[in-house]
């Protein structure tokens, strides 16, 4: 047994034991008394609680000698393009990820985006369909439904959790609503039990987008191994990483074999050019990447749990900031960010922004995360205006989606949100992880002194 086996093997009992209830639920070490000694903020010239202490580096502190040499060992073989060798690394890589996802098939692919985008085309999706996503994501969720000259139709979000409220969704279904794709936003479950319902009901797809959600349990299940399709971005500051890459993993053996025609410039592994197709395939070297990392990133996946555990039990006390609501059934997420809302009426009334440079000041670095919905994007009124949609969809459709813009709840989670970098400070020990909490606490007990800043 090698000892990719072995770590895998520690991982699924993990999350079969629900290893983040199981960290939540014992007692939370204290590490010093940093908040009671320091008073003063660091914001007013104040001790900072973290100073000139480097967080992990990300993705660089995956690389090791084995990868190097896995690299040379690609380029010297001249084995450079998937197609070159039915053994090489892409085709071994999509075998391992399926295998550790639970799927029956992978299709890798060159980014995200185009993983999604690959699914849209094969499962038909195109001029006159919508697709039900959310408005709080990486652009790259509504280019693979737009690749496709489909409409991308923006539900609103539960303002607790920044995922899609299943309300919401359900709203958005029409005669023409072909699909929902739910983003499981910082890697952590959407609302599934919901959204497989409402698709249930109303006969639709789901295109999981897991972009941010490697490794993470619902029920059971891998996030994007629990709809019809689940897509993966393999870009640089995903937790699983090489530098633009992205994977499309699920079971129907139909639906996937389309899907590898589609990313193969419409070409099937019979060699017939049979559907329309971009040329969306993983080079040789991004696997190689890709599949030095999965070991590692196992243990990764554990240490960012086991840390937003502990940090949400420390934080419980502290009204004026509430960790991402996560939904029953979450066994693990991937927490690709750490994220909390903020509630500027607890804080007295001082602003996010200002919250966030006192905590800057304390060697913390959180920010806000998206601050603008993708329905406040100019793409809708692009689209409302081309040539290509007003072809293909009537005046009154484009003029109804235009109109049916507004998401107010993720306009409030644009204003609430902060998020911590996990793939940083959650990959270090929990001893220093104890510098956000102090530091949090620290501003919070000494919220009085922000109104000076
Ligand atoms: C990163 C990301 C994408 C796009 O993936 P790329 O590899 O950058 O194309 C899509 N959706 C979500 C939620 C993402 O985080």
């Amino acid at each position: 047994m090698t000892s990719g086996d072995l770590t895998r093997r520690r991982f699924i009992a993990a999350a079969s034991a629900g290893s983040l209830a199981a960290a939540a639920s014992r007692t939370i070490p204290a590490y010093g008394d940093v908040a009671k000694k320091a008073t003063q903020l660091a914001i007013l010239g104040g001790e900072p609680v973290r100073k000139n202490k480097p967080w992990p580096d990300w993705p660089s502190c995956c690389w090791d000698e084995n990868l190097t040499n896995s690299l040379l060992k690609t380029a010297k073989s001249g084995i450079w393009c998937r197609i070159q060798s039915a053994s090489g690394t892409v085709p071994t890589f999509e075998k391992e990820y399926a295998k550790l996802m639970g799927t029956k098939f992978c299709v890798a692919t060159g980014a995200g985006t185009q993983a999604l985008h690959t699914c849209v085309e094969a499962m038909g999706i195109g001029p006159g369909d919508e697709v039900v996503t959310s408005p709080y994501t990486d652009p790259g969720t509504i280019q693979g439904i737009l690749s496709a000259r489909a409409l991308p139709v923006l539900a609103d979000l539960d303002v607790e959790s920044y995922q899609l409220d299943p309300a919401d969704v359900e709203k958005k279904i029409n005669e023409n609503t072909r699909a929902i794709m739910p983003v499981h936003m910082m890697g952590q479950p959407a609302d599934m039990d919901s959204i497989l319902a409402i698709a249930k009901k109303h006969n639709l797809k789901v295109i999981e987008d897991a972009c941010q959600a490697h490794l993470a349990v619902h029920r059971g299940r891998k996030l994007g191994a629990i709809g019809d399709v689940g897509c993966f971005s393999f870009q640089s500051s995903k937790t699983i990483a090489c530098g633009e890459g992205g994977g499309i993993i699920g079971s129907d053996d139909e639906l996937m074999d389309k899907c590898y025609t589609v990313h193969n410039h419409g070409t099937s592994r019979r060699g017939k050019t049979e559907l329309i197709g971009p040329k969306y395939r993983m080079n040789e070297f991004e696997a190689v990447v890709l599949l030095g990392q999965l070991g590692g990133a196992i243990e990764r996946w554990r240490r960012r749990n086991e840390n937003a555990a502990y940090l949400t039990a420390r934080l419980k006390d502290i009204p004026g900031l509430t960790p991402q609501k996560l939904y029953p059934g979450t066994e693990s997420g991937s927490f690709y960010l750490y994220t909390m809302s903020y509630h500027k009426d607890q804080f007295d009334g001082v602003s996010r922004d200002t919250f966030l440079k006192a905590m800057n000041a304390e060697g913390i670095g959180l920010s806000p995360y998206i601050t603008q919905g993708l329905h406040r994007e100019p793409w809708i009124d692009h689209i409302v205006s081309s040539k290509s949609y007003q072809r293909m969809y009537s005046p009154e459709r484009l003029r109804q989606f235009s109109e049916q813009r507004a998401c107010p709840k993720c306009d409030q989670v644009c204003e609430e949100m902060v998020m911590l970098w996990a793939s940083g400070p959650l990959l270090a020990p929990e001893k220093e992880v104890a510098d956000i909490a102090d530091a949090i606490e620290k501003v919070w007990e000494n919220r009085a002194q922000l109104k000076q800043v």
